[in-house]
């Protein structure tokens, strides 16, 4: 079989996986009343051709990104516009946690932890596995680790009023992803066992069934010293802390991220009840690099202006 008939045969495959789960959704939702999905943008081998996987992604572990080489540690597949007015590109580009880490400026547990929920809210948001960046939302708790993992892998930024931060300081450890083409929003955040924020519930029911090496019970005493505001921490504690955040999300990396991690469908979704509203920007700037993504091409691939 050639190199095409594989990536045919996946988009074919992607596209059947998508319309049973959409089928499935729709069944479930219209048993209870309502069936709210529209319909997505596009869809993959029917109305565009987009090549995922033709590019390797980068998983050479450096001193920034050990966790990136990994077992389960993951890899996205983005889908972007042209530029600053362009019509979507025919392809996907990999993003991995070391990529992230740059972005964000150093490697932390958040950025992981965040990258790891949103992993497990795209499985339900974008089944063929292509993250469409021009549309979608996300909410985030207020460390720039958590939004900047959403403003990275979304596209969403406070500027486009499509990045937000929640109004229940419960969910600081938790995301909320957006389609906004499909109407669906998913809440995804750790399970219970992975945790390690001292007084903070997690948000969604499941526990982990495997036993991480480092839990809450190490990190309790600890924390309260380290990250306490005017805290006064040895320099002893602080390594530790490190350590054990180090450990933890190299940890984490070596099981199946939904055996960590936990996402829901949020049903009748609205942007206003989740943020806080003090932390918007009260004029956001319109966007403009996804306007014209699905814009006509020339009549010919070779042809003068018309
Ligand atoms: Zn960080």
């Amino acid at each position: 079989m050639t190199g095409d008939c594989v990536a045919s045969a996946q988009v074919l495959a992607a596209w059947k996986g998508f319309r049973a789960f959409a089928c499935m959704a729709c069944a479930m939702w219209s048993l209870a009343g309502a069936c709210q999905a529209a319909q997505p943008t596009y869809r993959v081998g029917e109305t565009i051709f987009i090549e995922t996987g033709v590019e390797a992604p980068d998983r050479s572990p450096t001193w920034y990104a050990a966790m990136v080489a990994r077992p389960y540690a993951p890899v996205f597949e983005m889908l972007a516009t042209q530029g600053t007015q362009g019509r979507y590109y025919p392809y996907t580009y990999p993003v991995t946690l070391k990529d992230l880490a740059r972005f964000h400026g150093h490697d932390c547990e958040g950025t992981t932890h965040a990258a790891n929920a949103a992993w497990v809210a795209f499985k339900i948001l974008f089944p063929d596995g292509i993250i469409d960046r021009s549309v979608l939302w996300g909410i985030s708790g207020e460390s720039p680790c958590w939004s900047d993992a959403v403003a990275y892998l979304t596209g969403a930024r406070v500027q486009y009023g499509n990045l937000g931060f929640f109004k229940d300081k419960r969910y600081s450890h938790a995301i909320i992803l957006y389609r906004d083409d499909t109407k669906v929003a998913v809440l995804a955040t750790w399970r219970q066992g992975i945790n390690n924020i001292p007084g903070e519930p997690v948000m969604l029911p499941e526990k982990v069934t495997w036993l991480p090496k480092i839990t809450m019970k190490d990190v309790e005493a600890l924390k309260a010293v380290v990250k306490k505001a005017g805290g006064n921490p040895t320099p002893y504690q602080v390594d530790l802390m490190r350590y054990q955040q180090w450990v933890h999300v190299n940890d984490i990396l070596g099981h199946p991220l939904e055996d960590s991690y936990q996402a829901k469908v949020i049903r009748d979704f609205k942007w206003a009840d989740w943020i806080d509203s003090d932390k918007t920007m009260a004029k956001p700037h319109e966007r403009s690099d996804t306007r014209l993504k699905n814009y006509p091409y020339r009549g010919r691939p070779v042809e003068g202006p018309q």
